[in-house]
């Protein structure tokens, strides 16, 4: 699933590409992905796919952003679409004509590939671009909201702090931490205590702090809270750098793995040497997810 380093690259891509652009059509095969929520609690509103694309006709995207793994965009007429990509989307932006019912990138490239053909929602802008999301499984979310009742929801109130926010510092994260309970894993990747973590992202910050993430919170010290915190600022700030990680089905918007591959230490790679002490990698089971670690030097 893209984590936070992904769904920033995306953002980050699509503040470049379709920023000021108003959609114009949005085609689908798989209507359930898209809801419109309405009134106070966001409830789902029953309708149809052409409500949906009614009301998205003409709306210009004015601001582009992320919360957790959810990207914003937020439309004139005070409407917002949220983006879930969940397991297996990724949002791509280039050009694509019908062929035979299935939409065909208009050139060669990274479009083509594989991974990047499943192509359940696509937009259409004024300037003629295309977004479109490949969707293997189909879990992906599309939700159309009220802007103002989008910041009131859970969807957004329920997430916890960024972890790569300015004033989210290690004395926020330390007292964020010292209330939880369970395995250190299991909580960093819950999106309430900590927005954009998932489980590629927990296992290399937990390798590279040298932290078991078997370790409950309660017997973690201040030194490897302190550690936990420095690991997760550097990993995830090179994983944007290097645009995110294509181990799974994530890929950049124009269709390109990210480059954090070379500077993965655990994750599925177990039964592989550690690089830092050339003990064998391990994969064990955190409450029905895999966890990756070496068991040297991230001893209990
Ligand atoms: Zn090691």
């Amino acid at each position: 699933m893209p984590e936070l380093p992904e769904v920033e690259t995306t953002v980050r891509f699509l503040r470049k590409k379709v920023r000021n652009r108003a959609f114009i059509d949005v085609w689908t095969d798989f209507a359930k992905m898209l809801q419109i929520r309405q009134g106070s609690t966001g409830q789902v509103k029953k309708g149809n796919f052409e409500d949906f694309r009614k009301q998205l006709k003409n709306k210009k995207i004015q601001k582009i952003w992320r919360r957790g793994k959810n990207i914003i965009l937020e439309l004139s007429c005070d409407k917002t679409l949220l983006i879930h990509q969940k397991l297996t989307g990724h949002l791509l932006v280039g050009y694509w004509i019908m062929d035979n019912g299935y939409w065909k990138p208009k050139s060669r490239g990274f479009l083509g590939e594989k991974v990047n053909t499943y192509i359940h929602l696509l937009f259409t802008m004024d300037n003629g671009l295309m977004l479109g999301l490949s969707d293997l499984r189909k879990f992906a979310k599309v939700e159309l909201w009220d802007t103002e009742k989008l910041k009131e929801s859970k969807a957004i109130l329920s997430l916890g702090p960024e972890p790569l926010a300015k004033d989210f510092t290690f004395e926020k994260f330390k007292e964020y931490l010292k209330n939880k309970k369970g395995k250190i894993k299991q909580v960093l990747m819950n999106q309430e205590v900590i927005a954009g973590i998932g489980n590629i992202y927990s296992d290399e910050i937990l390798w590279e702090a040298k932290v078991n993430p078997c370790k409950e919170i309660k017997r973690l010290s201040d030194k490897e809270i302190k550690k936990i915190y420095d690991a997760m600022r550097k990993i995830l700030e090179k994983a944007i750098k290097v645009q995110g990680e294509s181990i799974s089905d994530y890929r950049t918007p124009t269709g390109e793995r990210g480059g954090f591959d070379k500077f993965r230490k655990v994750y599925r790679r177990e039964g592989e040497k550690c690089s830092r002490c050339q003990a064998v990698i391990k994969k064990t089971k955190i409450g029905g997810r895999s966890a990756h670690f070496c068991p040297k030097c991230q001893t209990l």
